[in-house]
């Protein structure tokens, strides 16, 4: 039995719940039994085996987790090593760093990066676009993805006490072949006509996206999730 719970104090987690079984339909799934819940207690998240963070609004997200007591239930769920995504302000609150938060705005510090919130300015607060992450999921060339007043991961941090210290650029681009370092984080996606901005990040299981792949009509991503980070195939 795998339990992929969504975190449910603010924000898209409907639409997670309506993807991840969407994604799990097909029959290469029978011998496993998924459930997807709601998670808003500290209960209810020590029945998980992963959690997925929506986007929403990472200022209330965080003043609603310290307000039901879920702070540091989930900062300790994060140090159990399991696997965690974060989209939008989820990859906000994932994060350990962050320019343009609110005062006493918590984060979780699942992942070794600054993320910069609404980085993509006024003119362009919202976007779809398609990209192509066929270097690190199968087949996807063409994948509809939602900016909303989305954030950039605008640093790569060193993890606590690493020895060797950040890779070049160049070097840390993943892709399905490349050896997957579980301490530093791995751009999955920059947006080359977009400044550069790194807009996928991938540090061992946890997983950040600056977008919301739950608001497409495509469950390929949530599919991938599963694979790669919740059955852990292939690494
Ligand atoms: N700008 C929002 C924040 O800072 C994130 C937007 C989103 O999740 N779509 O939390």
């Amino acid at each position: 039995h795998i339990t992929i719970g969504v975190l449910a104090l603010q924000g898209a987690f409907v639409e997670h719940i309506r993807h991840l079984a969407n994604a799990i339909k097909n029959g290469q799934y029978e011998e496993y039994h998924f459930s997807f819940p709601q998670v808003k207690t500290p209960e209810e998240l020590a029945t998980c085996d992963a959690l997925i963070i929506p986007g929403g609004e990472s200022t209330a997200m965080s003043l609603i987790a310290e307000r039901t007591g879920m702070l540091s239930p989930l900062m300790d769920f994060i140090n159990l090593e399991k696997p965690v995504w974060g989209t939008c302000a989820g990859l906000i609150f994932l994060a350990k760093q962050c320019v343009n938060g609110k005062e006493g705005q918590h984060f979780l510090g699942g992942m070794d990066i600054e993320v910069t919130r609404n980085a993509f300015g006024r003119q362009m607060d919202s976007f779809i676009a398609d990209l192509d992450f066929s270097d690190f999921i199968d087949g996807v060339n063409m994948f509809p993805t939602t900016f909303i007043r989305a954030p950039v991961v605008s640093k790569l941090l060193d993890p606590p006490g690493a020895i060797h210290k950040r890779d070049t650029e160049a070097s840390i681009i993943y892709s399905k072949n490349t050896y997957c370092n579980p301490h530093k984080v791995q751009v999955l996606k920059l947006l080359e006509d977009r400044n550069g901005f790194i807009v996928a990040v991938r540090q061992g299981n946890k997983l950040g996206t600056s977008f919301h792949p739950e608001l497409s009509a495509d469950s390929r991503f949530h599919k991938w999730f599963v694979d790669e980070f919740v059955l852990g195939k292939s690494y």
